[in-house]
């Protein structure tokens, strides 16, 4: 259910409908608008007879059920679209964010070279994992620590803010310490232990699409972690697993604008995991902007040839560069068509 108060509510009047929303067994979960405050309540009770309860208490403007199973996250809960500040732009504003940098932390020079880099050509985030989901044990499997410091240090050189993976949730932590975004990578979408932990701090969360997971599956892990405190959250379209072969993962496109339709939260694309080729990574930016993405986020390398994992949908730092200026004349439009959209629900 979500219930709408008038918008000059007392204070009385809010702690009063959350009690009888407690008195019908739901939670609740309130957001502060500017004008109004919004009470969510889920659980399981008798809806029917809550809604009347809480139509006839005063301050109450209306009260209404919630049909999708994801509540929170849903459009039918708030109309407004997300808007997640990080480093002076605004995640699901007006602005086209984009993330960008190596696969993995390698060392030192790799990650001050590209943070220069990506800056330069205009990305606002540096991405890069310390902490590394490998199929290959054998594989390397990240810096760790020593990871997260040198972000630190790409960070405090460049003004870029930072998105890292967070693979336990043991780490939480250790990786909310460093990072501005805490990347929840395609493998944990449904490890629920760190969705509920994630839930419990504050720093926005990059959630990814698991490989075989539904439109649905993303967004009921979406409200695992706004049920449990935190309401940061963008989701990434990263490609799900087809039986085409000509590309690493095939790339639902449409889950953006679908996703669009349902939710509030911000919409990333990455197209270097969605195509896993270097050469088809701008075209699909393209197509992300387009169709209405509110950012990217892409693998850049210095040397994609010696790079330690991901080199070869890794663009190097001159077709990073001038990937962004082509697609200046499509961000262009895209801030047209969001500021159109603004004006039309104000
Ligand atoms: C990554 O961002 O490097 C990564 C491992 O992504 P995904 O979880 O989408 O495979
Ligand atoms: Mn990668």
């Amino acid at each position: 259910m979500i219930i709408s108060m008038r918008p000059h509510a007392t204070r009385e009047e809010i702690d009063r409908v959350c009690e009888r929303i407690r008195e019908f067994g739901y939670k609740v979960h309130s957001i502060e608008g500017e004008e109004r405050v919004v009470i969510g309540a889920v659980g399981m009770g008798d809806v029917t007879a809550c809604l009347e309860s809480l139509e006839a208490t005063p301050g109450v403007e209306t009260a209404m059920r919630i049909s999708a199973p994801y509540k929170f996250v849903s459009k039918e809960f708030k109309k407004e679209r997300t808007r997640i500040r990080v480093n002076g732009a605004e995640i699901g504003g007006d602005e086209f964010v984009v993330m960008a940098g190596p696969c993995s932390v390698e060392n030192e020079k790799q990650i001050l070279d590209t943070a220069e880099g990506v800056a330069a050509a205009g990305a606002k985030v540096l991405r890069g994992g310390a902490f590394k989901p490998r199929t290959s044990p054998y594989d390397f499997q990240g810096l760790a620590l020593e990871g997260l410091k040198l972000l630190a240090k790409a960070r405090q050189a460049t003004g870029l803010a930072i998105v890292t993976e967070i693979m336990s949730e043991g780490d939480v932590d250790t990786v909310a310490e460093y990072a501005d975004i805490m990347q929840v990578g395609a493998r944990n979408m449904q490890n629920f232990a760190l969705l509920k932990a994630l839930g419990k701090c504050r720093r926005p969360i990059l959630l990814k699409r698991g490989m075989s997971s539904t439109i649905k599956e993303l967004l009921m892990s979406a409200e695992y972690i706004t049920a449990h405190g935190n309401p940061n959250i963008m989701l990434c379209e990263r490609g799900i697993r087809t039986f085409e072969t000509a590309t690493r993962n095939t790339c639902d496109i449409t889950a953006v604008a679908v996703l669009n339709e349902l939710t509030h939260l911000p919409v990333i694309l990455d197209p270097s995991h969605a195509t896993g080729k270097q050469s088809l990574v701008p075209a699909l930016a393209r197509a992300a902007v387009a169709i209405g993405a509110d950012g990217l986020i892409v693998e850049v390398h210095p040397c994609p040839e010696k790079a330690m994992s991901d080199g070869a949908q890794s663009l190097r730092l001159e077709r990073f560069h001038s990937m962004m200026q082509e697609l200046e004349p499509y961000i262009k439009l895209w801030k047209e068509s969001r500021l159109t959209a603004a004006a039309a629900t104000a």
